[in-house]
């Protein structure tokens, strides 16, 4: 018998056993920083910075604080120019990050993220345009973007800006991490994991209409519903209408009845009814 054939078998129950071993080593991980009591200060940050936090019913309040515990402590933050990473800056980016899993059912803490860079405000980077064979790179001013290889990059400064308020669909966290949901399934490209597969038929065609309707209302210069950044593409699509979801619901409901329930479903929760804020109330208007 070829050796080979006599060692793979061995190799494959070896892989098996490590797989299994990690898996092991994470569940108790898990059920230890379970155990953890969430630090009082943790609460008041989240009180001062996040309206949501505030109006919480006290099952998806105590969900939110398992999911942060776990973010806290499975992600390394890395503060550039100056930046200091404090508790606030920490509570602030995680408990935006985990609004978008109180709802979704046997979900894991944003498995593939290892890293969040946090500059203090928007920052340059490097885009690379294709123009027929070549590569062109350029300075671009961001607020945010999400890596493939493990990393969120977020500006502090629209962090803040976007937790505070809640109703202008704006929110550069819920944006960054929608993509990362996204990316799930490999690259972002506005179709994220489902839980079933009979989902799936129903989400390309409810989101490729209204992709395309969006498109054609800007290009007639027609006044449309969604932020205009959410016609770049698919992935954009997803992202800008998850802010949406989470920060004009009603609105959404409203002009959108078919994306609404698509997105409630694939959330778990529904904004307008589970997450209540204080402060400015969200306005309904008219698509023109
Ligand atoms: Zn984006």
């Amino acid at each position: 018998m070829p050796w080979i054939v006599v060692l793979l078998p061995g190799l494959a129950v070896a892989g098996l056993l490590g797989w299994l071993g990690s898996r092991w080593r994470q569940k108790k991980r898990l059920q230890k920083i379970r155990a953890l009591p969430f630090p009082e200060p943790w609460r008041d940050i989240l009180r001062k910075n996040l309206p949501v936090y505030r109006k919480l019913s006290p099952s998806l309040r105590d969900k939110l604080e398992q999911d942060i515990k776990w973010f806290l402590a499975d992600k390394y933050f890395d503060g550039r120019d100056g930046l200091e990473i404090t508790d606030e800056v920490r509570l602030t980016i995680a408990g935006q990050a985990c609004l978008l899993l109180l709802g979704r059912k046997n979900h894991r803490c944003y498995p593939k993220l290892e890293r969040v860079v946090v500059y203090p405000d928007a920052y340059v980077a490097t885009a690379t345009e294709s123009a027929g064979d070549a590569a062109i790179k350029r300075p671009q001013v961001r607020l945010g973007e999400s890596w493939q290889d493990g990393a969120v990059v977020l500006s502090w400064r629209h962090v803040l800006a976007g937790a505070r308020r809640p109703h202008d669909g704006e929110n550069v966290v819920l944006h960054e991490f929608a993509h990362r949901l996204d990316q799930l399934s490999g690259r972002a490209d506005g179709a994220p994991p489902l839980d079933a597969p009979g989902q799936y038929q129903q989400w390309a065609s409810v989101m490729s209409r209204e992709f395309s309707s969006l498109r054609h209302r800007l290009k007639l210069r027609r006044s449309a519903w969604l932020n205009a950044y959410g016609a770049t593409n698919p992935a954009e699509f997803f992202a800008v209408l998850t802010e949406y979801f989470f920060e004009k619901p009603h609105a959404l409901k409203h002009h959108h009845p078919e994306l609404f329930a698509i997105m409630k479903s694939y959330y778990g929760i529904d904004p307008g009814k589970d997450l209540k804020p204080t402060g400015e109330k969200e306005r309904v208007t008219k698509e023109g």
